[in-house]
């Protein structure tokens, strides 16, 4: 029997099914962005002195490899920290699962992993507000990696950006900078705020937050294909179904999320760690996965 080195408590059950899981393969990270929620107090987020103090990289794909079998993984995210700071342990772990994603903050080298490996590139605004987030000159940095992907590289690329209340009027420029660039396409999110979070990214409800969702649907219709949240995800962002959608967060179901702490894995509350504020959630995974299995009532005409 294989050795899971993880602490699996919460909602977690061991005969339970988890078609896809998201792994945190290191708490060290080369950025230090303020709404970071890997780095949140109350979040399991130890980072070792030295990356190479962490749990070694036969224990984290021993332990992937028994829980895989276990809840039938299919689909990996690959997360941070900065996972592109473990590029062997990638290139090993990549070999696991059917369907890989790997999150990165673009400012290391890409790798070619190959058709099956998407990369999900993270972009917080035009200039300015990505880098109050973000640090000092990241944006271009980032828009020097995904300008320079060589003709050849088969990992597609794709970039995220989270919608927040103070970049919702700024996203056209957004998309431009990242249309001149080789990204394949792009997805929005929208912020996830912490249990009483009122700064200056949060919307305080729903209806405010509302204009930005159909600023979204705008986008996707001047740039089909190259916006790619679909039109049922983000009307079920609308006021009217999201609370719906929340209650029975899909994510919380369907994901396993496994944080690095200490000398192995725990699970937080969900994908975005312990102290979220699910009525006020816009994670394009719970949106995405709830237009994919809504039932006809909750879907457009
Ligand atoms: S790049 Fe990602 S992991 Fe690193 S600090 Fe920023 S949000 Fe956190
Ligand atoms: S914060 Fe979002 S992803 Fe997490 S459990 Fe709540 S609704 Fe689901």
């Amino acid at each position: 029997m294989k050795k899971i080195r993880a602490r699996l408590t919460g909602s977690y059950r061991d005969d339970a099914r988890y078609p896809a899981a998201l792994v945190n393969v290191t708490n060290h990270c080369n950025l230090s962005c303020s709404h970071c929620f890997v780095f949140r107090d109350g979040n399991p987020n130890q980072a070792s002195r030295s990356i190479r103090d962490g749990m070694r990289d036969d224990e984290i794909l021993e332990t992937l490899r028994a829980l895989r079998d276990r809840h039938g993984i299919v689909s990996m995210l690959w997360m941070g920290g900065e996972p592109l700071l473990k590029p062997h342990l990638l290139e090993r772990g990549l070999r696991l699962f059917s369907r890989n994603t790997v999150t990165t903050n673009g400012t290391v080298p890409l790798v070619d992993f190959g058709p099956g490996a998407l990369y999900v590139v993270s972009l917080d605004g035009p200039e300015d507000l990505n880098d109050r987030i973000r640090g000092a000159g990241v944006f271009r940095r980032v828009i020097r990696t995904l300008s320079r992907i060589p003709e050849r590289f088969a990992s597609p690329v794709q970039v995220q950006a989270v919608v927040t209340r103070r970049n919702q009027h700024r996203l056209e420029e957004l998309v431009e900078a990242v249309r001149g660039t080789r990204a394949g396409w792009m997805t929005f999110s929208f912020y996830v705020p912490r249990a009483g979070d009122a700064g200056d990214d949060a919307w305080p409800t729903n209806q405010e937050r509302a204009a930005a969702v159909r600023e979204v649907m705008r986008l996707g219709r001047e740039h089909p294909g190259f916006i790619r949240n679909s039109t049922r995800s983000l009307e079920l962002m609308l006021p009217e179904h999201c609370k719906r959608v929340t209650d029975a967060c899909p994510a919380k179901r369907h994901v396993l999320p496994l944080y690095m702490e200490h000398d192995r894995f725990a699970t937080p509350f969900c994908c975005y760690g312990n102290d979220v504020d699910c009525d006020r959630c816009g994670a394009w995974v719970v949106f995405h996965l709830a237009a994919k299995l809504a039932r006809p009532s909750t879907q457009s005409q």
